[in-house]
């Protein structure tokens, strides 16, 4: 019997390579001194695994920014823009990573997604016409070599032919069909070469299985593996797949010529009862994913035990993660502040590698003790309970999710009260966070100034930023958000039940991390958040100040969840403590309140058909559930980002808000096709421009799609913003940036 994981974070414990990669872009480190840390890294990875009692070293896994990048890369993928640069391998490898820009030349990086249904961005492969699909020497290979001199049994991963064409972009004629051969021909030719390693077991990552498979999917898989496996090989060949079940293709799975299949049982939860009907060939080895490779809770042994035991499965087993650990964070052990009640309940990569070792013990060497050990830590879960949180839950009725008047009737009193002319103007809420600013969070942070001269600081701030709204001539105006880090993390840190790490860090894109708090207890409000920053704002100035929240999806959904309760009872919490919030910015006289809800697209289940029953059927009663209470004149604001919202319009509908403002500048507002067929209801803000850049739209530009917008939805429905929260952009951009965008509407109001 034997362990396994599917891949390991390599940021670095202590972010090293994210320092190291930065430091290089810089000009301030050479290749080779960045080659040496990732050396370093990677060794550290593989030694921690053997130290652990992993059976199988994992090499492939590494990436100086993004695996499937990696793949393409190694693959020739790589379209012409960048291979003119004539640059070195990694430096091309950066430029369609991050975009390239010297005296001569300015390229775009290439599009970035998240993958999956985690936090995490891979970069978007794009075939052309001309691509000539080869294969490179690259880190895959050399990696082998290294890792064969300091270890015995060593398995590497290698994104999949049929993943790897899934996510892939055709921007010439040709499209994905036509480069099936090629792609044969090159993973035939990996495999060829992969021969000349020590090599105990190629993992083929294909996680695109986990989607909802058409015919046509069905038989290009079988169609490129059929071709790849025909090549004479000695090392044996998983084929894995996670983030799911593979319910859409498991006999054709079970028979396919390789020597073992790697099953997620923790998000897949279907997989089980696959094998249970179809069984599981005796000869193949089930690499089991029952370790949790994305949440950061203790494993507990003996419901995993019992899972393993229901497997039709008898010796051929290894034991793994149900997704690469790349979705945690690297060790507890540094976690100096974190109450022992809650430290004593969490794994990361490390102690996951230990809960893979001590499974395999108690399983297979009689380890009782360690099952034991295991057992009592989960008898004294003692998550910090709050019944009055509890029963407040208990106690909602089907009338608290419902928002009273009707939305076409508080329209119609909306327009009464506040007397905005056709078009109104407003921003997404932050304004650039200058270094100032960010120090003076951080002096404050350090005790190196008192709470009186940090708020003083921001009060100052928003006095500024109220007054530039009025004089350029903004009709919602907003505070700016000079005291928020982050949009979770500060609404985090005001409301009980959440704990946060010093050094949890997730990798998100390339050289960027996260550090997701943790639910832990009930949630509910400890104090009022925003109400004096909010009412500040507005007793500067006659025109509205929209406060600015986060909701309750958005909330969840960036933090690391608990577990023992249910993901809908969980934010329903969070939804009742951010409703108090809502009715005491109402009851201090901010009559347009923002609900942010960033990331309520992105946790979107991975088929179709379990969107509603897995999720919308809770997320978007949460959000309603928010802002049900407040008066008919008080006009709800919410906010999206991420573009790909066609599928759910009705459901974003539903919210029931007000207003609703989209991140939508960069696909093309096709957005707005979509909020027409759909007829869409709420009063809509399709964002006028792309803040992710810092180009200054002209007043032509944004006149042109303000007509754009218009020849789609009704004048009286149409807001006019940018697409997202301007606080990593600089001030000069953003302030003429806006000009122009009032210059536009007034242009286009002059003509209604
Ligand atoms: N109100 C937030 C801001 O402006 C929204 C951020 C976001 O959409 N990610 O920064
Ligand atoms: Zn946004």
């Amino acid at each position: 019997m034997t362990t396994s994981i599917i891949g390991f974070p390599r940021i670095g414990a202590q972010r090293e390579l994210k320092r190291a990669t930065e430091k290089y872009w810089k000009g301030n480190l050479s290749q080779a001194e960045l080659v040496e840390t990732a050396q370093e890294l990677k060794n550290q990875n593989w030694q921690q695994q053997a130290d652990s009692g992993i059976d199988y070293v994992s090499t492939g896994d590494f990436s100086f920014f993004d695996n499937l990048l990696d793949t393409a890369n190694l693959l020739n993928i790589i379209p012409h823009r960048y291979k003119t640069l004539d640059l070195d391998f990694l430096d091309q490898y950066f430029a369609q990573a991050r975009g390239y820009q010297d005296e001569n030349h300015s390229v775009k990086a290439l599009p970035m997604k998240k993958w999956f249904n985690t936090n995490y961005h891979y970069l978007v492969p794009e075939f052309e016409d001309d691509t000539q699909v080869k294969v490179n020497q690259g880190f895959l290979f050399q990696d082998l070599q290294t890792a064969a001199q300091q270890h015995q049994h060593i398995k590497t991963s290698l994104v999949g032919p049929f993943t790897l064409l899934k996510l892939s972009h055709f921007s010439g004629s040709k499209q994905l069909a036509d480069f099936v051969p090629d792609i044969i021909n090159a993973y035939r030719q990996i495999l060829q070469q992969l021969t000349a390693y020590q090599l105990d077991w190629l993992e083929l990552d294909e996680p695109s299985l986990v989607y909802d498979l058409t015919a046509a999917d069905k038989e290009l898989f079988e169609t490129l593996y059929q071709g790849i496996l025909a090549e004479p090989h000695h090392y044996r060949i998983n084929l894995q797949t996670y983030f799911g079940d593979v319910r859409d293709i498991y006999q054709e799975l079970i028979n396919l010529p390789v020597d073992g299949i790697g099953l997620d049982f923790i998000e897949g939860k279907n997989n089980i009862a696959l094998l249970q009907q179809y069984g599981f060939p005796k000869e193949k080895v089930l690499f089991a994913g029952v370790v949790n490779g994305k949440n950061i809770w203790r494993n507990q042994y003996q419901k995993t035990i019992e899972l393993l035991k229901a497997l039709p499965v008898n010796d051929n087993l290894v034991i793994s993660t149900s997704a690469s650990l790349l979705h945690v964070p690297y060790t507890v052990a540094g976690e100096a502040e974190l109450e022992p009640a809650l430290k004593q309940h969490l794994s990361f990569a490390y102690e996951k590698l230990t809960e893979l070792h001590e499974l395999d013990q108690i399983l297979w060497h009689d380890a009782k003790d360690l099952l034991v050990a295991n057992q009592t830590l989960f008898k004294n879960v003692n998550h910090p309970t709050d019944l009055t949180v509890t029963q407040r839950v208990q106690a909602l009725t089907s009338s608290d999710y419902e928002r009273l008047p009707l939305r076409s009737k508080r329209e119609a009193i909306q327009k009464a009260e506040f007397k905005i002319p056709e078009l109104p103007t407003t921003t997404i809420g932050s304004f650039p966070q200058t270094p100032d600013v960010r120090k003076n969070r951080a002096d404050y942070r350090h005790h190196e100034i008192d709470q009186a001269t940090y708020d003083q600081f921001n009060r100052d701030k928003i006095k500024r930023i109220i007054t530039w709204q009025e004089k350029v001539g903004f009709d919602v105006l907003v505070h700016g958000e000079y005291e928020r880090n982050d949009m979770v993390e500060y609404f985090g840190e005001n409301l009980s039940g959440f704990a946060f790490t010093k050094n949890a860090w997730v990798q998100s894109y390339g050289s960027r991390g996260v550090k997701p708090p943790i639910i832990w207890g009930d949630v509910s409000r400890k104090q009022a958040i925003t109400v004096a920053a909010s009412t500040y704002a507005q007793s500067l100035t006659d025109k509205p100040v929209k406060g600015m929240l986060t909701g309750p999806v958005t909330i969840f959904n960036w933090s690391f969840p608990r577990e023992d309760i249910s993901a809908q009872e969980s934010v329903t919490q969070i939804a009742l403590a951010i409703q108090d919030e809502v009715l005491d910015l109402e009851k201090h006289g901010i009559k347009i309140i923002q609900i942010d809800e960033a990331a309520l697209r992105e946790k979107l289940p991975l088929r179709q058909s379990d969107w509603y029953k897995e999720y919308l059927d809770w997320a978007i009663p949460a959000f309603k559930l928010v802002h049900s209470p407040v008066q008919a004149s008080t006009q709800i604001h919410t906010h999206m980002c991420y573009s790909e919202f066609n599928d759910i319009i009705p459901a974003i509908d539903q919210m029931d808000a007000d207003v609703i403002s989209f991140e939508a500048s960069r696909s093309d507002l096709s957005i707005i096709d979509e909020l027409k067929a759909n007829h869409f209801e709420t009063e809509v803000g399709p964002g006028v421009y792309d803040i992710h850049s810092p180009r200054i739209p002209s007043q032509a530009e944004i006149y042109t799609i303000i007509n754009k917008i218009l020849a789609k939805l009704p004048v009286d429905k149409v807001w006019i913003n940018p697409d997202c929260g301007l606080k990593t952009r600089g001030e000069s951009e953003t302030f003429a940036s806006l000009k122009n965008l009032i210059a536009a509407t007034h242009q286009k109001r002059r003509e209604l």
